[in-house]
Order: C-alpha cells, then structure tokens, then sequence
C-alpha cells in the first residue's frame, strides 16, 4: 500500500538491489529527491511531497532495505554510505538525467545525504541541500575529536549532552536485540508511541513494512558509524548550497551538534522550528514554503536570506499578523518580523497608518508585506479579516493582538460606556483574534504563536487606571488559560507587559470624568512624562520575538515593569499601598 496518492512509480536497479522510485508533479521543473530516514520508508515525505508537487518534480525512493526496495545480501556491509551513494545517483540518473537535483533528507535521510553532497563523484550532480535533523558523521567525529582533545567546560557539557541523546545508536549496535524488539513489541507499539510522544498525527504512517525496515535499518548504524567516528574525512566540505532546518526539541540530536558548520558548508541558510524530530510529519507546510524558496532561490542565482534580523533563522517565511500595527509597539513588531524575513500582514483601524508600517516592512526586509483596515472590537469584520488572511495569504504563524486604546480616571467617574469602549477594544479585539486565528491554527494541526500586549497594568493596581487595568488583567489570564488549552497543540501563547513606553497611546488616552479641556492637559502632560522616561517600542518588539522564539508565558518589559512584577509575587502589600497613591497630572 502507498499513501502517495498519484505517484507513478517506477524500479531502478542499482549495486544487486532493486529500489522503488516514486515520482510526482511535472518532470520538466526543477527536481526535488527526498530522502528519508530511519525507521521510516518513503511515505514519511506524503504530507511534503503532495504540497511540493504542485510547482516540482518530486521524487521519493525507498532506501536500499526499506519499504518496497529490495535489501542487499548479506546484510552486513550492504549499507554503507559509499553504496547508498551508489543508489543516489542511480536514481538521479533515471529521474534527471540531464539536470542537477535538489536534494532533502530527514534523518538517516540526512545522514547520507551529507555524504552524497560532499564527496566528489557527486560533484555537478546536486543543486542544493535541506538537512534535517542528520548530521553528516564526518562532522559529528570532528566535533567529537575537538572536544576530547580540547576539552572546556562548556564542550565537556556538550559532549555527554549528545552522548545522552544517543543512546538509541549504543542499543542498535548490539546484535540481534534490535530486530527482535522491531519485529516483536517495538514495532507494534511504534506508532503509538510516534503519536504520544512526537505528536505525529495517526493515519497511513507509518506503513506496515515498519519492523522490516527498522531491522534492516539497524545496518545503516553499524556499517557507518564506528568506522566514521573513529576516522571522519578531513574533506567533507559541501559543493552545493546547505540549508539546514534544526527542529528545536529534538530528542536525539543537540542543537550544539551544528555549531561549527559553516566551515563545512560555506553557502548555508539556517533555519529553527519550536518542534520534535518527525518534523516531515508535524510541520509539512512550513517545510514545504522553506524547501520551496531554497530551490527557487539556488535556481535563480539568489541568496536565500535576505533579511539579517536576530531571528531570520526562526520567522524567516513565516506569516506574523499584528493588530494595531499603525503605531508604537505594533508598528515597531511588525517592522521587527519583517526585518527577521517573515511575511507581515499590518492591521489597524487607521488605513493610512497600517499602509505606512505595510511599506515600511517591505523595505526593511520582509519579502511580501500588505495592510489591512479593521477595527479589532467589530466582531464581524474580524471574521471577515480572518477568512480574507486564509484564503489569501494562508495560516497565521504568528499572531500579534497588539492594538489596545488607554482609559484613565476612578472608577466612580467611568461611565458604562467608557467600560464598553476600553473592554471592546483592549479585551473583545484580544478575543476575538485568539477564537479566529486560533482556531484555524489548531486545525490546521502545525503550531503557531499567539501574542497578547497585556501591560504591567495587568498585575499593578492603581486607583487612577481601573477601567484599563481590569481590560489587561483579564488578557492576562485569558493567555494563561489559552496557553494551558493550547500547548498539546504545539501552540505557545504569550502575554507581553510593558511599563511605560513612548508611543502614541497617551495622546488619544481617554481620561474619565473630566470635561475635554482639562482631558487635553492631561493627555499632553502625560505624552510629555512618557516621553521623558523615553523608553523605545522598539525595545517592547525585541522581547516579543525573543518570547515566541522561547516560548515564554508572560513578560514584563521595562524595569518598572519588572520591579512591579517582583513586588506582585513577594510583596503584594507594598504594591497595594503604592496603589492608593494619587497621582496628579
Ligand atoms: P499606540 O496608540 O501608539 O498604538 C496603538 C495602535 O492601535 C494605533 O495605531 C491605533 O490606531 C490602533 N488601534 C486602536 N484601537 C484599535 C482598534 N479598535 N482596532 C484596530 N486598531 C486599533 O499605542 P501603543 O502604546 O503602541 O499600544 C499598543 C498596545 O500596548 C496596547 O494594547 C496598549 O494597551 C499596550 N501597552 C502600552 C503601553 C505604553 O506605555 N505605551 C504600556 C503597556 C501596554
């Protein structure tokens, strides 16, 4: 059975095996092989190989041993890299002959891939690389030998850091046990345990052939990795462009593994992704937009990342929607997504200004920005606003319900309709977004982000902001609840909370129960006490992309903020005296 559906499949005959070759999409584009990994057969690429067809030539093949490929007699020996090489370029021959492939490999995928890209025979034959979670073994015994020989303690740490996480490769050396748990209880229980502990979701992956190909696989270990960890080659350097994508949480491999990898591969793109290690299966939209841009870009001649943001390796490509992006820290975050690569959609309820942020992302490194006028309280334009995004740009990535309006004044002087107004924008816009662009992040099943600008506010009482300080405390706990609900989905969910900021939010602050004279006045001498405190959106922006990035549930921005919060947690009575204090403007 294939859960391909619409492959044409064909055999090529290579070194005593017969693989399986599949292939999808129209053979005049650029063609794209992808590799798998082990335990795995060719279906682990179905969710990626689908979406790639629709603009290349898409092909999978089963690894020698795996799926429908037949296995090499005797097993021993049958799997080094030099015959998987071999295979490789039999297969890109009797797919593209004439041009050079783009090549993809996840896992053992990778592993051997790396081999295929940095030996010479292969020279002319590749276009360009995506690496996934598989280090090339000649690196990993360089990186190994460096930190033996030179040993900090800091490399130390790294050392028995991946030592830990490769206890897998120790089991899979011992004879016979290994295809005894594949082909017994191990490979019953695989794909359950795939589903717990990896979130891939169920369905035809993975295919019955499993405890096969986890047996023969266990070849792949020993016939490679003594020998190349004891003897790496001193040449392993790529001839073709490297874009490595490193899944953040992956169980088996550190991070740390790629530190030094651009001497390998000199033409590398680096890319994060907050995930586990079947990344083919959990996350194939966002490969599918990475690997596409990479072999578009290798095609035409053209650098890959252009932006130079801090986090261009972690939101380059991704869709970021901020609300109330016209100004101050709205403005300042979109500008700070799109200089980190991603694609930015600006919204406000002022046309002109999320015009101006949209131009301004464009020209600071975001390679598709646009605007869009809503109003974030109006219920109905923001369904409008989400099913327009959806249709047109796609699932939100990341999710910024920026856009808040400031209300001053005691509760006794608050009108109901001041209440309505300040709730409506500051806590409803927030609702609204979350139920919107969640829920379609949710169902689409591969992550996301959702920010929340709550403020200081949210945990400092102050007789003179009620109305404004309730609105942000309860988006301070409707992120806390909706992170709880939201985290088995691999979504993260952060309150952001700023102190004082200088923007434009105390010159259309409302004051409450004072007439519109004494209101300007108040606002003026307000814009100018923010402005003396001086403390940049820019600033507010920087720990909003670096909270998505960790993943963070909430953080206080500026150092009163951070005092307050301090204060909140260990001191509550002194922040309550400091509430009743009255301030006059
Ligand atoms: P700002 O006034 O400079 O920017 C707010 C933007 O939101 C404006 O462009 C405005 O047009 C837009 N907006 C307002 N209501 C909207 C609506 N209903 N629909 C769509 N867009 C709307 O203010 P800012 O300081 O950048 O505020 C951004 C967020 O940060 C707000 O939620 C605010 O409460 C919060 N915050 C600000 C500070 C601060 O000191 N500036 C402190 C803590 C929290």
């Amino acid at each position: 059975m294939t859960v391909l559906a619409g492959a044409r499949e064909r055999r090529v005959r290579t070194g005593g095996v017969e693989l399986c070759v599949a292939e999808l999409g129209d053979p005049e584009q650029p063609t794209v092989v992808l590799v798998h990994g082990y335990p795995d057969s060719k279906e682990v690429w179905s969710e990626v190989a689908v979406r790639l067809a629709g603009h290349f030539h898409v092909v999978l093949y089963d690894v020698r041993g795996h799926g429908r490929s037949t296995a090499p007699r005797p097993l021993r020996g049958g799997f080094t890299l030099e015959k998987l090489t071999d295979d490789f370029l039999a297969v890109a021959d009797a797919v593209s002959p004439d041009r050079p492939v783009h090549l993809v490999g996840h896992d053992w995928g990778s592993v051997q891939a790396w081999e295929f890209v940095t030996v010479p025979r292969t020279r002319g034959r590749i276009a360009s690389f995506t690496s996934m979670s598989g280090p090339s073994l000649d690196h990993f015994g360089h990186w190994l030998k460096q930190r033996v020989r030179r040993p900090t303690p800091r490399r130390v740490g790294q050392f028995l850091g991946q030592g830990a996480k490769s206890w897998y490769v120790y089991l899979l050396h011992t004879p016979v046990l290994p295809e005894l748990a594949w082909r017994g209880p191990l490979g019953r229980r695989w794909p359950r345990i795939l589903e717990r502990v990896e979130k891939v979701p169920s369905g035809a992956y993975p295919t019955p052939s499993l405890p096969t190909d986890a047996a023969h696989g266990a070849w792949l270990y020993r016939d490679n990795v003594r020998p190349r960890l004891r003897m790496p080659r001193p040449d392993a350097y790529a001839h073709a462009p490297v874009q490595l994508i490193t899944p953040l949480g992956d169980a088996f491999l550190s991070e740390r593994l790629y530190d030094d990898l651009e001497r390998w591969a000199p033409h590398l793109t680096r890319r994060t992704l907050p995930d586990r290690h079947w990344i083919p299966r959990t996350r194939p939209d966002q490969l599918t937009a990475w690997i596409g841009e990479f072999v578009r870009a290798t095609e035409g001649g053209r650098p890959v990342i252009e932006a130079t943001g801090r986090w261009a390796d972690r939101f380059g490509g991704q869709l970021v929607l901020v609300t109330g992006a016209g100004s101050g820290i709205g403005r300042a975050t979109a500008l700070a997504f799109a200089r980190a690569g991603a694609r930015v959609i600006a919204v406000d309820r002022d046309a002109e200004a999320a015009a101006r942020t949209a131009g301004a992302c464009r020209r600071s490194g975001a390679r598709e920005s646009w605007a869009e006028t809503v109003d974030v309280s109006d219920e109905h334009a923001m369904e409008k606003l989400a099913q327009r995004v959806a249709a047109a740009y796609g699932v939100v990535d990341v999710l910024v319900n920026n856009a808040g309006i400031g209300l001053a004044g005691p509760f006794l002087d608050t009108t109901p309709d001041d209440w309505r107004k300040v709730l409506d924008v500051n806590l409803w816009g927030v609702i609204h977004g979350c139920r919107l662009f969640g829920r379609q992040m949710a169902e689409r099943g591969q992550g996301g982000h959702i920010v929340n600008t709550a403020s200081a506010a949210a945990y400092q009482p102050s007789r003179a902001l009620p109305a404004y300080s309730t609105s942000k405390a309860a988006v301070l706990m409707l992120s806390e609840c909706l992170r709880a609900e939201l985290a088995g989905r691999g979504i993260g969910v952060t309150a952001i909370c700023p102190g004082f900021v200088h923007t434009n939010i105390t010159s259309t602050a409302h004051f409450a129960g004072v007439d519109e004279v004494e209101a300007k006045r108040r606002r003026e001498r307000s814009a100018r006490l923010y402005g003396l405190r001086n403390y940049p959106p820019e600033k507010v922006a920087d720990a909003i992309l670096r909270a998505v990035a960790r993943n963070e549930a909430m953080v206080p921005v500026t150092p009163e903020a951070r005092a307050a919060h301090l204060l909140a947690r260990f001191l509550p009575g002194a922040l309550r005296r400091i509430a009743r204090v009255e301030i006059r403007l």
